[in-house]
């Protein structure tokens, strides 16, 4: 993104970008239309600083720190929405599960998104991960999806039908696996430009799903063209 670009999107002059230090403003920050309108919403808001102490946490305990420490690397505007806007729910370390009422988010702009986390993880690892959803939480439209009626690309390659690009099953819904399929491509490249390592920043891995999914889809769409160019010749034979 270029400085100018960097400017009209955050309302400031060139030389207030500079002095500002605004590098986190990258692409990735603002490739959906729900980022750009989150990152307006912080801008109209005054620019906001955030507290990484305003997270909210269920369930970590002794290790909100290890969050805490992992919300100082995002950028302003992803922290100021993570506090409003996200509870974070952590299980596998002190407590092996919980039951909890949802702490209301007074200042919430939108639904809050919830974003639990396995603490069976070393801190770095336990951070990237919490970073990666937070990332969703960022790009993402309000949730209002339930989870689970979509194919995953976990499932899809579970089956070998990515990797193998393979006529895939008709219960395989490829647009959507591929919306998917962006979605984590966009958030790992997130991930790993605010210095999160492991599978869950891995941009090659997620890459190289995006490929395999849209090759899949291609395939998929040459058979469905295929079938309808079949479809006029038989009916043909059968009027001779
Ligand atoms: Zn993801």
């Amino acid at each position: 993104m270029t400085l100018d670009e960097r400017a009209r999107l955050l309302g400031l002059s060139c030389r207030d970008v500079v002095r500002g230090g605004c590098a986190w403003l990258t692409d990735s920050l603002v490739s959906t239309q729900h980022a750009r309108k989150r990152l307006r919403r912080w801008i109209a808001a005054g620019r906001p600083a955030a507290d990484p102490g305003g997270i909210c946490i269920i369930g970590a305990g002794g290790s909100a720190d290890v969050i805490q420490a992992a919300a100082r690397r995002l950028p302003a505007p992803v922290l100021w929405h993570t506090c409003r806007n996200v509870i974070t729910l952590l299980v596998g370390r002190e407590l092996a599960g919980i039951c909890s009422r949802l702490p209301a988010l007074r200042r919430s702009h939108e639904t809050p998104f919830i974003v639990a986390i396995d603490g069976g993880r070393d801190d770095a690892a336990l951070q990237a991960v919490w970073a990666h959803e937070t990332g969703h939480a960022w790009l993402s439209r309000a949730p209002s999806r339930a989870l689970g009626r979509v194919t995953t690309l976990g499932e899809a390659r579970s089956h070998e039908m990515v990797r193998a690009a393979t006529p895939a099953a008709e219960w395989f819904n490829c647009a959507e696996a591929e919306e998917r399929a962006l979605d984590e491509w966009r958030v790992a490249a997130l991930c790993q430009q605010w210095g999160f390592r492991g599978a869950a920043g891995d941009v090659t891995q997620y890459a190289a799903d995006l490929r395999r999914v849209r090759a899949l889809r291609a395939a998929h769409r040459r058979r469905h063209e295929t079938d309808h160019q079949d479809r006029p010749a038989r009916h043909a034979d059968r009027a001779r």
